[in-house]
């Protein structure tokens, strides 16, 4: 009776330790162990990956179309899962994306959040070596495999617009809806929906044509190599206070000082770089598109200048990050 009663507690022990959190970021579930467990985790395809701006090869694709990016959305939920924050949207349609990179719509599934203890690193992917404070992932399936879950199976299946975030002295205003409602989501698999209707344009930055694209995986469990990223070059700017809300949130073993996996091997892969050099002949089919597309007419001022010197932009960026190594 008393192993009986003994074996209970010991599985009660190891079921309230991995409850609902098969993975973690540290000790035995931590990202050297998941391949153990997970077997893609071991994959020659994975992400993160560190991005070598000078090994990066320069392409223009195709306008990359944002659907809903502009909609007010009002049925918001926020939610703590143990690992991450997750913001999903219950409206349909849901937002969704095609052109650039992609080969047919990809529908929103859920965006989410990955930092670190502090302000010098938690990003996922790197840039030079480069670590940022935080990353955004928007995460979409596509259309045809019907829902996230299915897509996961196919090696096109998913896409993933990703974006940095750096410092800044001023409070972005967008962030603080997602901040408040943080608050009420410190507890691991709570939820909360947000008090204001919320826009994906409006928590994103300025710039959305310059990006990288290559082909990865998930950076958590199971890793499947499904997903083309497209790491946009221009970071959001967050003040420490706001980064530092998401520090709070907590799992069953804890806070969540960080959460971001380790780069992988970039293997045989190639990055793109994606630069724009179609701005005029993209303004006038703009007049005639009832989507959104990349550049609403109000954020015309300003990106011609680099349109207009692709190449210089080009060099200046790479001496810009040889810099900030
Ligand atoms: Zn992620």
């Amino acid at each position: 009776m008393q192993v009986v009663a003994a074996t209970i507690f010991v599985f009660a022990l190891l079921q309230e330790l991995t409850h609902g959190e098969e993975f973690g970021y540290d000790g035995s579930i931590g990202p050297e162990y998941w391949g153990e467990r997970y077997r893609e985790c071991a994959g020659k395809h994975q992400s993160p990956i560190n991005i070598n701006v000078l090994r990066v090869k320069q392409v223009t694709l195709p306008d990359l179309v944002l659907v809903g990016f502009d909609d007010s959305i009002d049925d918001v939920h926020v939610t703590n899962n143990g690992h991450t924050v997750l913001i999903e949207v219950k409206n349909e349609p849901h937002p969704r994306v095609r052109g650039g990179p992609l080969d047919g719509d990809y529908v929103f599934s859920q965006m989410h959040f990955h930092w670190g203890d502090n302000d010098t690193f938690g990003s996922e992917d790197k840039i030079n070596h480069r670590s940022f404070p935080m990353e955004l992932h928007m995460v979409f399936f596509k259309e045809e495999y019907g829902s996230a879950v299915e897509a996961v199976k196919h090696s096109d299946g998913l896409t993933v617009l990703a974006f940095f975030y750096e410092l800044d002295r001023h409070q972005h205003p967008a962030y603080d809806e997602i901040t408040l409602a943080l608050v009420n989501v410190t507890e691991p698999h709570t939820s909360v929906v947000m008090s204001h209707p919320f826009s994906f344009l409006n928590i994103l930055p300025y710039d959305l044509k310059r990006y990288f694209t290559y082909k990865g995986s998930l950076t958590t469990p199971p890793c499947s190599e499904v997903v083309l990223w497209l790491d946009f070059e221009q970071p959001i700017r967050l003040t420490h206070e706001q980064i530092e809300a998401f520090r709070e949130i907590r799992s069953s073993h804890g806070k969540i000082t960080h959460n971001f996996r380790p780069i992988q091997p970039i293997g045989d892969r190639v990055v793109y770089y994606n630069i724009d050099n179609n701005y005029y002949v993209y303004n006038e089919i703009e007049e005639h598109e009832e989507t959104t597309t990349l550049r609403p007419s109000r954020r015309k001022k300003g990106n011609d200048a680099h349109s207009l010197v692709p190449t210089v932009y080009t060099i200046s960026f790479t001496l810009m990050m040889l810099f900030s190594l």
